[in-house]
């Protein structure tokens, strides 16, 4: 494995590195954090600055509250024709796509992950969530009610609508796992809304929020609408959470961080949604078509290093092809080209940080101690120690740390079962409920399953297929409500009715 090896990046994203100081956008100008503090972010695979980012705290957070605010209350946005505001978001999409290369080096820098997830995969894909809502914008409808009331005055009608109006200012707070199209899944359908924006990106991977909001400003959105504040979530992130002037906080990240962004709302009452995290169960029954059951296993747990909230992390497989479906994975895993992002042969980068390597790590050691058999990988590596090999583990007991609780990094862990009662009960004895996916050839099976499997989605014969169309999200500790699709908008609107003596 050569870490070092990595392609030169191109002149757009040699000169926006060039800059070395990142600012923050408030009120439609780049600016330092209020205090002038910064702080560093870093290349994941070799542990090398690239450069500093504003460190972004209460006070910032206040004057970009005041300016989406004051955008929101003007109608500078909200105020436009649906059909304006649609256009400014096709234009959004067409920006990205425009500089796809660029934001697509960006993301890997700063996340390490391989290029072609970025370029490939995640940035269509952010791509694609300005275009779907872009069209939605011009499809915010009400319904006329008839009702029963019949205590008008003579000769006078009841006219009763509902109309969706945008919820206000909404504070958008992102994980790093995949910056950009986890942005986009918020920015968009609040911008279609009405909505106006403030941004807090996270602190390992701020670069392409940095990029997307200047290439939205020459897209043509007004002044005031987006907002960007840098900094970290202990300080920006939960100044925004708790902000009198914020109507609404689309999150995504972890679990526990979602629970402090419910405690820091009920100031207002400001509404929430929570996209949290998952132990996607991942089954395999004794009549699935093996070859794609196992190439889609180990899809599951390996695209972009695992750090996927949908990730497949615990395999179940039936007890007459688990041999062959664990041995499949392993092979697979063990093929897996590792290096750094930029380099074009690789096909896993490092995780995150050489933080979040070692936590990984910990709970790789932590089940070996308490019995699990590492079957294949399972050791850190790289010049910065951020590498994790991908990890396939048997002889897992459900109350293993590895096996109730999200790790977050290429790590499966494999069990057998016997009969289909025995794998539900299984697949759903976990605090989370965000996906789920199940391989078999029987559509009785499949069909039957997924009204069990306590999933906000489940995949048959397929995991992780995303599109902007599909709603996306989960029950129980996975989070409340839903990013992408029609449903997706309703997040970001308030209904009104209307009642009327005409
Ligand atoms: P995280 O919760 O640590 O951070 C997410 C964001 O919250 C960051 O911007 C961070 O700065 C901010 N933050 C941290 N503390 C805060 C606080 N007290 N108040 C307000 N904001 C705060 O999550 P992470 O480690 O960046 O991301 C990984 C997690 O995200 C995983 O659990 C993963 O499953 C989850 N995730 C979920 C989905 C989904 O759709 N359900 C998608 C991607 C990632």
């Amino acid at each position: 494995m050569d870490f070092s090896k990595a392609a030169a990046p191109s002149e757009a994203t040699k000169a926006f590195l060039a800059r070395q100081t990142h600012k923050q956008f408030i009120a439609g100008q780049w600016v330092d954090s209020a205090s002038g503090e910064t702080f560093a972010t870093l290349d994941p695979a070799t542990g090398e600055s690239l450069g500093q980012m504003a460190r972004g705290n209460a006070a910032d957070v206040d004057a970009a509250v005041a300016s989406a605010r004051a955008a929101f209350e003007d109608g500078r946005w909200s105020g436009l024709t649906p059909m304006e505001r649609s256009k400014t978001l096709w234009a959004i999409a067409d920006a990205i796509e425009a500089n796809i290369d660029e934001l697509a080096e960006l993301e890997t820098l700063d996340q390490g992950k391989a290029l072609y997830v970025g370029r490939w995969a995640e940035i269509p894909g952010a791509v694609n969530q300005f275009r779907y809502f872009s069209g939605m914008a011009t499809k915010i409808e009400g319904s006329m009610i008839p009702t029963s009331i019949n205590y008008q005055p003579p000769g006078k009608e009841v006219f009763a609508y509902t109309q969706h109006l945008p919820v206000g200012v909404v504070g958008a707070i992102v994980p790093w796992n995949s910056p950009l199209v986890l942005t986009a899944m918020k920015l968009a359908p609040a911008l279609a809304a009405g909505c106006t924006v403030v941004l807090k990106p996270a602190e390992d991977t701020s670069l392409t929020a940095v990029r997307l909001v200047e290439l939205m400003m020459e897209a043509g959105l007004p002044e005031g609408v987006i907002n960007l504040v840098t900094g970290l979530g202990s300080e920006a992130g939960a100044a925004l959470a708790a902000h009198p002037g914020v109507d609404k906080v689309a999150f995504t990240g972890s679990t526990a961080t979602g629970r402090a962004i419910l405690d820091a709302a009920k100031g207002n009452l400001k509404r929430v949604t929570l996209e949290l995290g998952g132990k996607s169960p991942v089954i395999v029954m004794g009549d699935a078509d093996l070859d794609a059951a196992i190439g889609g296993a180990a899809g599951a747990i390996f695209f972009n290093g695992g750090q996927v909230c949908i990730a497949g992390s615990r395999l179940y497989a039936h007890r007459s092809v688990f041999d062959r479906v664990v041995e499949g994975v392993s092979e697979q895993a063990k093929a897996i080209q590792l290096g750094h992002g930029m380099d074009p042969a690789t096909q896993m980068g490092p995780l995150v940080s050489q933080k979040h390597a070692s936590k990984v790590a910990g709970y790789i050691a932590d089940g070996k101690k308490a019995g699990a058999s590492v079957l294949t990988g399972g050791e850190t590596t790289g010049p910065n120690g951020s590498f994790i090999t991908p990890t396939v583990i048997t002889d897992v007991k459900p109350d293993m740390s590895m096996v109730r609780e999200e790790i977050f990094g290429p790590v499966v862990v494999a069990t057998p079962f016997d009969d289909l009662d025995e794998v539900l009960s299984a697949a759903n004895d976990s605090d989370y409920g965000l996906a789920a996916g199940i391989w078999t050839e029987s559509l009785s099976t499949a069909t039957r399953a997924t009204k069990r499997l306590q999933a906000g989605t489940v995949w048959i014969n397929s995991h992780a297929m995303y599109d902007p169309s599909l709603p996306i999200g989960g029950i129980k500790q996975s989070g409340w409500g839903r990013d992408s699709g029609q449903v997706a908008l309703e997040n970001y609107l308030n209904l009104q009715t209307v009642c009327a003596i005409v």
